[in-house]
């Protein structure tokens, strides 16, 4: 018998999530899903259609409208089929999406979606409140998490900016999602806790695969 497996890797900005969630989903031959892709479709759909992001009523409405979908092999994001993996990821889209993402209508209509993939097939999912809501029977959680400093260094290299400046970004994302009324940013109380300080991707890689390894044949989760 073949069974589902649901990975959840939840974890502030620049924990390393996305590298991580892409790389052992390759590995184990599951699909991964990048949540905060969803929040920030529906940002960039709001910023395009000059929706205030205080409008929450209509910003209900795009994330109920919204077509998200990850093309196989986790590469491209497309939005009502049009391919927006680069254009979700500016600083204008992501302070967008950490201010959308605070609306609980939102939030309710983009789960639903996250859960509908994982009702279908094994996944490794990246986010915030993966392992404390979307999936709270997750087969493993894992949470991610490196020093503010390291965090900014490694976004600002993605996004060439300077450190200092993405710092304030990050810092000021992760307060916001940390201090939100609606699934905050909080590890889950059975998720398995990852400080990447100092580590290499293969590193943090071998640990993620020993946990979930561990996790998966016990005789209880591990099922192929
Ligand atoms: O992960 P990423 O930085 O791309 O997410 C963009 C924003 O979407 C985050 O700052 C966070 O506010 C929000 N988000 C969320 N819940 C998730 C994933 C992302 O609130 N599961």
């Amino acid at each position: 018998m073949t069974k589902r497996i649901t990975i959840a890797i939840d974890g502030p900005a620049g924990a390393g999530k996305s590298t991580l969630a892409r790389r052992i989903a390759a590995k184990l031959g599951y699909v991964y899903v990048d949540s905060g892709a969803m929040y920030r479709a529906v940002a960039l759909w709001a910023l395009r259609a000059n929706v205030a992001l205080s409008d929450m009523h209509r910003l209900e409405q795009l994330a109920n409208a919204a077509h998200i979908e990850f093309a196989p092999g986790g590469g491209a994001v497309l939005l009502n089929d049009e391919d927006v993996t680069s254009a979700i990821r500016t600083p204008e889209v992501s302070q967008a999406a950490s201010e959308v993402s605070l609306v609980p209508a939102v939030r309710r209509a983009l789960v639903q979606k996250q859960r509908e993939i994982g009702e279908q097939v094994s996944i490794v999912m990246e986010g915030r409140d993966i392992g404390t809501v979307v999936f709270p029977d997750a087969t493993v959680k894992i949470f991610l998490d490196a020093i503010p400093e390291e965090r900014a260094t490694r976004r600002a290299n993605e996004v060439a900016l300077p450190p200092e400046i993405v710092e304030r970004q990050i810092r000021e994302r992760d307060q916001r999602d940390r201090g939100r009324a609606e699934s905050p940013l909080v590890q889950a109380p059975d998720a398995v806790y990852v400080d990447t300080t100092g580590l290499g991707i293969e590193e943090v890689e071998a640990v993620i695969l020993k946990i979930i390894r561990d996790r998966t044949s016990n005789g209880r989760e591990r099922t192929q």
